[in-house]
C-alpha cells in the first residue's frame, strides 16, 4: 500500500529540483500526479519517466491554471492535492532593487500560490476533500539580508496558508506549508544549469557552499530536495491527518538559535 493510493496530486515546478522529487516520491507512493512547469522538455521527459501527465503552467497565468485543472481532470477525472512548489530567487540589497525585480518576484511566488489555492481548492472540495501543500522558506520566518523581495513573498506565503486553512477546514480541505532553509537545487547552486561553465570552477562552488554550510548549519550540511520531498509527502498523505494551517521547518537547525560553537 502506498502513501497517496488513489489522490491525484498537482505539482507545480515540477520539472526540477525539489518539485522533481516531490513527483517522484508521490508516484512512488501510489499518486497519480500532473507535473507543472514552464520548462516543457523537461518536464515532458521526466513525466515520461516515472508515469505521471506534464501541463505547461506559468503560474502567474490564470488561463494557465484553468486549462492545468482541465488536463488534469481530463486525465484523471479529479484533484485532490496541490503542492504549490514554482518559485524564483533574486538576490539584491532592498535599496537597489527595481521595481520590475520585486514585482516578478511577487508575480511568481506570491500570486502563483494565491491563484493556484483559489483555482485548485474548489476542484478539492468537489472531490470530497484533500490538502495544499504551499512552498514557503526559512526566509518566509526570519529575515535574510539581500532577499528583501523573496522574503517578503515567503512571509506572505505563511500568511495565505493560514488563512486558507482556516477557510478550508470545513470543505475538507488541509492547507500546510513547508519552510526549507538552504537545499542542494539549481536555486542554491545555479552553477549546477549553466552547460558552459568549467567543471573545476562549480566544483569549486560546490565545495566552498558545502564549508559554508558545515559552518552555517547546525547538522552541518545542505539539505537534499528528497528530504523536502519526504515532508511534502507527510504533508499531503493520511499521516498528518489532524494538521492544518502550519509552516513546517526543514533546514538543518539553521532557525534553532544563535549558534556560538
Ligand atoms: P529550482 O529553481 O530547481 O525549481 C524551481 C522550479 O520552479 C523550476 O522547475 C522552475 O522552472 C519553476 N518555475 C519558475 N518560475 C515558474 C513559473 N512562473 N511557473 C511555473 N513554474 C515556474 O529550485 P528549488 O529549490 O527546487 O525550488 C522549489 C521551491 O522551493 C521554490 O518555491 C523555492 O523558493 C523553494 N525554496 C528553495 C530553497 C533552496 O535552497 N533551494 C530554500 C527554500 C525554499
Amino acid at each position: 500500500m502506498g502513501k497517496l493510493d488513489g489522490r491525484v496530486v498537482l505539482i507545480t515546478g515540477a520539472a526540477r529540483g525539489q518539485g522533481e522529487q516531490e513527483a517522484r516520491l508521490f508516484v512512488r507512493e501510489g499518486a497519480r500526479v500532473v507535473l507543472a512547469d514552464v520548462l516543457d522538455d523537461q518536464g515532458e521527459a521526466l513525466a515520461k519517466e516515472i508515469g505521471a501527465r506534464y501541463v505547461h503552467l506559468d503560474v502567474r497565468g490564470e488561463d494557465d491554471w484553468r486549462a492545468a485543472v482541465a488536463v488534469a481532470k481530463e486525465a484523471y477525472g479529479r484533484i485532490d492535492g496541490l503542492v504549490n512548489n514554482a518559485g524564483i530567487l533574486r538576490f539584491n540589497e532592498l535599496v537597489d532593487t527595481p521595481l520590475e525585480e520585486f514585482q516578478q518576484v511577487v508575480q511568481v511566488n506570491q500570486v502563483g500560490v494565491f491563484l493556484g489555492i483559489r483555482t485548485v481548492a474548489p476542484e478539492i472540495a468537489s472531490a470530497g476533500g484533500g490538502t495544499i501543500v504551499n512552498t514557503a522558506s526559512y526566509a518566509g520566518l526570519t529575515g535574510m539580508a539581500w532577499v528583501g523581495a523573496y522574503a517578503a513573498t515567503k512571509h506572505a506565503i505563511v500568511g495565505l496558508t493560514r488563512v486558507a486553512a482556516l477557510e478550508l477546514a470545513a470543505k475538507g480541505i488541509r492547507v500546510n506549508a513547508v519552510c526549507p532553509g538552504a537545499i542542494d537545487t539549481a536555486m542554491s547552486n545555479p552553477a549546477q544549469l549553466d552547460p558552459d561553465a568549467d567543471p573545476a570552477d562549480s566544483e569549486r562552488t560546490s565545495r566552498a557552499l558545502d564549508e559554508l554550510y558545515r559552518k552555517l548549519v547546525p547538522l552541518g550540511r545542505i539539505g537534499r530536495p528528497e528530504e523536502v520531498a519526504r515532508l511534502a509527502l507527510f504533508l499531503t498523505g493520511d499521516d498528518s491527518s489532524y494538521i492544518t494551517g502550519q509552516p513546517f521547518v526543514i533546514d538543518g537547525g539553521w532557525l534553532a538559535g544563535v549558534s556560538v560553537i
